[in-house]
């Protein structure tokens, strides 16, 4: 049995991958080695040995059983023992481990963008990774609920409750029209995880979606039309 470890593109679970097949075994040779046994012929060939063989594999996630395929870097060295691993269940691989150098599906890409505080975008990738491994939803609308949190204390925003400094954005102009009703939402529906436990897969996806609608119009809107502005500046 052949185990590589690795992040799930299906569902994001850092479980790696129970290898089923192996195939296209290919090995770098250099120039020199070659020749040793070409004398008579032009060869073409690595100047500089890679040390490295590429296997192309298949494989399932140990979480939830969903299929990839993965293109593996792996030292010469340990290419026999890994073969063997893949043709015995019985077998443990136990040379170095092998190096993924694609997937397929490619593997998921939490959003950010530079104009969002450090703490903000951290807290949403997470919740974005909560979504893709199907974490419980009332842990995820109470996770959407604490980016919120985390934006209006970003913002400036004064106030005890979350309630109170939402309403003291929209004074403010900051959370005005839409924005402020994507946050009301956002901080409800947070408030429904929090003390009765309740929403739905679906739920999870749409708060994790206008949470992040709320970050494009908050941070990075902003941002690009500063970028913009600036560059229209320095070329005209
Ligand atoms: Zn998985």
């Amino acid at each position: 049995m052949l185990h590589i470890p690795g992040v799930c593109p299906h569902c994001a679970r850092e479980c790696g991958f129970d290898i089923l097949c192996a195939d296209y075994y290919s090995s770098q040779k250099t120039i020199a080695e070659l020749r040793k046994n070409q004398w008579s012929c032009p060869v073409f060939g690595m100047e500089e040995s890679k040390n490295m063989a590429t296997v192309y594999c298949g494989g399932v996630c140990a979480e939830c059983h969903k299929p990839v395929m993965l293109c593996l870097e792996v030292d010469n060295a340990n290419l026999k023992h890994l073969r063997e691993c893949v043709r015995d269940p019985e077998k443990r691989y136990n040379g170095n481990t092998p190096k993924i150098a694609s997937m397929a599906p490619p593997p998921r890409q939490a959003w950010t963008h530079p104009s969002l505080p450090p703490e903000v975008g951290r807290a949403f990738s997470d919740l974005q990774r909560m979504v893709w491994s199907e974490t419980t939803p009332a842990f995820i609308l109470i996770g959407a609920r604490t980016v919120l949190e985390k934006v209006c204390s970003e913002l400036g925003a004064n106030g005890k409750t979350l309630f109170e400094r939402v309403k003291d954005l929209r004074e403010k102009g900051i959370l005005a029209g839409v924005l402020y009703e994507w946050a009301s939402e956002i901080r409800r529906w947070g408030n429904a995880g929090t003390h009765n436990f309740e929403g739905s897969k679906e739920d999870a996806e749409d708060l994790t979606e206008f949470t992040k609608l709320l970050l494009q119009y908050a941070f990075e809107l902003p941002a690009r039309v500063k970028e913009a502005r600036e560059k229209r500046k320095v070329s005209g």
